[in-house]
């Protein structure tokens, strides 16, 4: 070998040394027999106390089932093999000095099994090579979480929490869909409005307002059972979905929820306020053409209420 050789291998080993990979060479008893500065730095073990331990010896909380089959793999195909840090997120033990959120304080790791051939031919070394990903991870992490507010954020109604008009409307088209396609039923719809609100905003102001439509939403939730859907329709109307649930039924919610909205004392900056509320049900019916019909005659039970005097419940026949 030329001095000129020399130098390079110099430099090269110089930089496999300091580069920010972790790079370590085993024989088939999965011991080692290279070990760079990365994994020197990152599990606190010196090249020194590494060399001719095994693998499973120096980190006793390593897959060795899944990894050896791995290795054996590599060993016996002669071909590489690459796990994402998606199927295994952290191989080696590592710490993570990057993480700049609480996702984890433990380094995502892809790691690369190569197999390393001899003069001759044969294989009796492999090179794992070690790359740090936490930021991918956490990146996709927090896109994720961030993906999931915004999905939760479109279907709500920001002031009440309940599910808003569009995630309301798919509901009911879904469930008119499936019933008359003969695949579910009986299904009912509570239309329900504040009585006399203007007042409310009239003489205890907007704010006010809008903390009487938040309580009348915990009180319609509160009452609600796990599969009934629940929304606000539109300014201080709201509609319920009642699934598997008929007229009588509707209209024994509807009466529970009425009384629970006029015994509630609302405690307010300006002062208590009682309000009460009316009730237009419908139970879903081969006479409704559409589902526009359907909304349209609990619409017109609501009408009756309020004109019947409001605070009360009105069923459509
Ligand atoms: P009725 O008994 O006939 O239902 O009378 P009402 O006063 O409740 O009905 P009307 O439809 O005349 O008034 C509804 C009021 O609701 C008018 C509107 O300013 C108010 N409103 C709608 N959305 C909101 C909101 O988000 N916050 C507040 N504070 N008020 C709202
Ligand atoms: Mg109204
Ligand atoms: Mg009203």
């Amino acid at each position: 070998m030329s001095q000129n050789d020399m130098t390079e291998l110099h430099w090269l080993f110089d930089m496999l040394q300091h580069i920010d990979v972790g790079l370590v060479v085993i024989n088939d008893q999965y011991q080692v027999q290279l070990w760079n500065g990365f994994m020197e730095n990152h599990s606190g073990i010196s090249s020194t106390s590494a060399k001719e331990q095994s693998l499973f010896d120096l980190f006793p909380t390593l897959n060795q089932q899944w990894l050896q089959s791995k290795l054996d793999n590599v060993l016996a195909l002669r071909t590489p093999i690459y796990v994402s840090w998606e199927q295994r997120p952290h191989i080696f033990p590592f710490k993570s000095y990057r993480s700049i959120t609480s996702i984890s304080e433990k380094m995502f790791q892809n790691l690369v099994i190569r197999p390393i051939n001899n003069a001759n031919g044969t294989v009796t070394h492999l090179c794992l090579v070690v790359y740090d990903v936490t930021d991918v991870a956490v990146n996709k992490a927090a896109l994720s979480a961030a993906n999931r507010k915004l999905d939760q954020m479109s279907k709500t109604d920001g002031l009440t929490d309940l599910n808003n008009r569009a995630s309301l409307d798919r509901a009911l088209k879904l469930t008119y869909e499936s019933y008359i396609s003969g695949n579910s039923g009986p299904h009912s719809l509570v239309m329900a409005d504040i009585d006399f609100f203007k007042k409310v905003n009239d003489n205890y102001g907007h704010l006010i307002g809008d903390q009487v439509l938040q309580e009348v939403a915990k009180i319609l939730s509160g009452g609600s059972r796990r599969g009934d859907f629940v929304g606000r329709y539109g300014g201080e109307e709201f509609c319920v979905l009642l699934l598997n649930t008929n007229a009588e039924g509707a209209r024994v919610y509807a009466e529970k929820i009425r009384q629970q909205i006029e015994a509630a004392v609302i405690t307010t900056a300006k002062g208590d306020i009682n309000i009460t509320i009316s009730m237009g049900c419908s139970e879903l019916s081969d006479k409704y053409s559409s589902l526009a019909n359907w909304i349209e005659s609990a619409d017109k039970a609501l009408y009756q209420a309020k004109e019947n005097g409001r605070n009360q419940t009105v069923v459509s026949q």
